[in-house]
């Protein structure tokens, strides 16, 4: 670990911006919340955003591959840029908390804190503004569309959000089923990526079997892929925590974790009989090819016995979410001056069960991101992601705000050093 080179007035300073821009970063929050939008669709937030960031004087480009925005903080155009890409859509979910800022607009939700996400973005360009010539740099705010769809951050990407500058680094949060004022990162592997396949069936030749005889056989097929899984998704909070406690230790076994998917995609009326998809997380890529090769040995079995035979088709890879471990540690000790030891929890596995396009920016240049503890307990609100009771304990938008801007900060006072 490399000693913090922000000073604690630095700190401090940001702590009182943060605080003096809270009820504000609250409304934004509530008004995105209350007029969610679809991945793809997301003009209204964009507009927000950007006029938000107008007033804080920075230079704002819109309609960035869709409806992002880049927008750049400039002090010195001869110092290093570094970035924060929040995300922005919303999810086909009909919200059912009674909470005066619900979403207007029926089945469609901030069930996944996309909308916290967007309020902490702009709580942190409010917060290095107030520095003015006094920051060590510049700070590309990047606000990405379409994540759910993994479709924005490539848009972005080709449609320049890394370039004129390039940043030196990038760094990003997710919100996640934690109490409120934690923060959990790794230096290494944060979310895993996925390989996609299509899976076919038809009968041998010389059989005969109905459409439906194939849905049978598809159908088990999906099954006998769903029983490979060793791990499911913790669905209360004790067993989340105790999930996230494992995180923390050296779980052998959630190192090496891989999670099988498979469904059926029986409301689609372009998919043909048979057909189903496989979806493949896992630590490593390797780990991938041998949850494919136990995939393989389950559908040979199956195809045996029913006389049919599978085709299977790559769909797709996402990458894996690494956090660059330089990076990870020559910034986040700066956190421990912010915070309380028992906020900060240092992850050694990966959260098995989601991932994120975060990965493709860091692709290109390092990156990292953090889980940000949104959850209330005492009042119910368990910040359970893509659940229709999904909501947050405020709180969390300052102790992001705060912990974002330290780090971009500590990363230009790094680059600088
Ligand atoms: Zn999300």
């Amino acid at each position: 670990m490399m000693p913090a080179l922000i000073e604690e007035q630095t700190i401090q300073a940001i702590h009182k911006h943060t605080a003096d821009v809270f009820t504000k970063l609250r409304t934004i929050r509530r008004d995105l919340h209350q007029h969610p939008e679809l991945s793809g669709g997301e003009t209204r937030t964009a507009h927000q955003i950007a006029e938000n960031l107008k007033h804080l004087g920075l230079v704002v480009r819109a309609n960035v591959g869709g409806y992002g925005i880049v927008a750049d903080l400039i002090t010195d155009p001869a110092l290093p840029t570094v970035a924060l890409r929040v995300d922005m859509d919303a999810l086909p979910i009909h919200e059912i908390n009674q909470v005066p800022y619900r979403s207007t607009i029926p089945g469609v939700m901030h069930a996944c804190g996309h909308d916290v996400h967007s309020a902490v973005g702009i709580g942190v360009a409010h917060v290095l503004s107030k520095f003015g010539r006094a920051l060590p740099g510049n700070v590309r705010f990047i606000f990405q569309p379409e994540e759910e769809q993994i479709t924005g951050a490539r848009r972005m990407i080709r449609d320049g959000a890394l370039t004129d500058p390039t940043p030196i680094a990038i760094f990003g949060l997710h919100v996640a089923p934690l109490p409120a004022g934690q923060i959990a990162w790794s230096d290494g592997l944060f979310l895993a990526g996925f390989d996609h396949y299509l899976a076919s069936l038809k009968p041998q030749s010389s059989v005969n079997l109905t459409l439906s005889d194939l849905d049978v056989v598809a159908k088990r097929c999906v099954r006998a892929i769903l029983r490979c899984n060793q791990w499911q998704l913790p669905e209360t909070w004790q067993a989340m925590q105790t999930f996230w406690g494992w995180m923390q230790t050296d779980s052998h076994e959630l190192r090496h974790f891989i999670i099988y998917d498979a469904s059926m995609n029986d409301e689609d009326p372009e998919m043909w009989h048979g057909q189903f998809g496989i979806g493949i997380k896992a630590a490593t890529p390797n780990l991938r090819l041998a949850a494919l090769g136990r995939i393989k040995a389950r559908l040979n079995a199956i195809c045996k016995a029913t006389l049919t035979q599978y085709h299977l088709e790559h769909a797709g890879t996402m990458p894996d979410m690494i956090n660059n471990s330089t990076l990870v540690r020559s910034t986040f000790p700066a956190l421990s001056s912010a915070f309380m030891p028992q906020q900060l929890l240092h992850l050694r596995a990966a959260f098995p069960f989601n991932c994120e396009d975060f990965a493709y920016y860091t692709k290109y240049i390092p990156g990292a991101m953090f889980w940000l503890g949104a959850a209330d307990t005492k009042n119910g609100k368990y910040a359970l992601l893509h659940t229709p009771d999904f909501d947050v304990d405020e709180e969390c938008i300052a102790t992001g705000t705060t912990a974002l801007s330290i780090l971009l900060y500590e990363a230009l006072l790094q680059e600088r050093k």
